[in-house]
């Protein structure tokens, strides 16, 4: 709670099952993003549905109530996955990456949205989609939700009917469409990591543009700003889960943004709360 009664949402960001108990016993009152890359790393041939069912089911059940935004596949980029065969890229945070990647690969994309989906039943989940620069990939993307939702109620399979479903703003096409998107999902969530990249145009891993991949830059504060208010125009959800979010020093803009949901990585939760 800020001072004038705002309540603030803090939340974790996690990588693997493990990390649950220790976000929860730092404060998190839920998780704001799921990797789910680490299912599909560390091994050479991609996790079936049931193996990627039980590890959802495993995380929400760990959360209780509290929310769970599970982010469909994220490969490619800073995220390499051998087998999936994305190949050797001139500019892979330009290329075959995150949802463009899973919605040329139903066999890939449809198991994970078929297990995330039967794990949102009795659960408090949500469906995240990554590295969205068109509206029109967030109407395939939901085509495809559809698509496994009538599958799943043949096979008599329960999953949260009103199961919501979001983005990650973390592309500037998305920024700029941030009207037209909250038209399409029910929540934001902004990835100040990638975002801070394309805007400034700065390789988030490259040590001699460190200094440009900063999210403090001003055009990165302006499409907070954007994107913000595009969410509270529509009357849909925003947060925040960039590595900006815990920044200590950033807090009071953010809040001041308008921003009430927060996401980082759980050992920055303390330090958040009691600012
Ligand atoms: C981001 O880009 O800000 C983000 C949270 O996603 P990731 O760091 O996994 O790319
Ligand atoms: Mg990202």
């Amino acid at each position: 709670l800020t001072q004038d009664n705002q309540h603030i949402e803090i939340a974790a960001n996690i990588s693997s099952l493990n990390d649950i108990e220790q976000a929860l016993e730092l404060g998190a009152e839920g998780v704001g993003l799921f990797r789910t890359e680490f299912l599909f790393m560390g091994r050479d041939q991609m996790p079936s549905e049931d193996e990627q069912w039980t590890a959802y089911k495993v995380a929400a059940d760990k959360l209780g109530t509290r929310p769970l935004i599970i982010r469909t596949l994220d490969a490619g980029g800073d995220k390499p996955i051998p087998y999936l065969n994305i190949g050797v890229e001139a500019n892979a945070f330009l290329g075959w990456r995150g949802l463009r990647y899973c919605l040329d690969h139903s066999e890939i994309f449809k198991p994970q949205l078929r297990a995330i989906l039967r794990a949102s039943a009795n659960h408090n989940v949500k469906l995240m989609f990554p590295m969205v620069s068109t509206v029109d990939e967030v109407r395939r993307a939901k085509a495809l939700v559809r698509t496994v939702q009538e599958e799943l109620r043949v096979a008599q399979l329960p999953f949260d009917e009103a199961l919501e479903m979001g983005i990650m703003i973390e592309v500037p096409s998305a920024v700029l469409q941030a009207p037209q998107l909250a038209q399409e999902v029910d929540f934001f969530s902004i990835g100040t990591n990638d975002l801070t990249q394309y805007l400034l145009a700065a390789d988030r891993g490259n040590a001699q543009v460190a200094r440009l991949v900063n999210a403090l830059q001003p055009a990165v504060l302006l499409a907070i700003q954007q994107v913000v208010q595009a969410a509270r125009n529509a009357g849909i959800g925003v947060g925040l889960c960039g590595e900006l979010a815990s920044h200590v020093a950033a807090l009071p803009l953010l809040i001041g943004l308008g921003l009430t949901e927060l996401s980082m990585n759980a050992a920055a939760i303390p330090q958040v709360k009691a600012q």
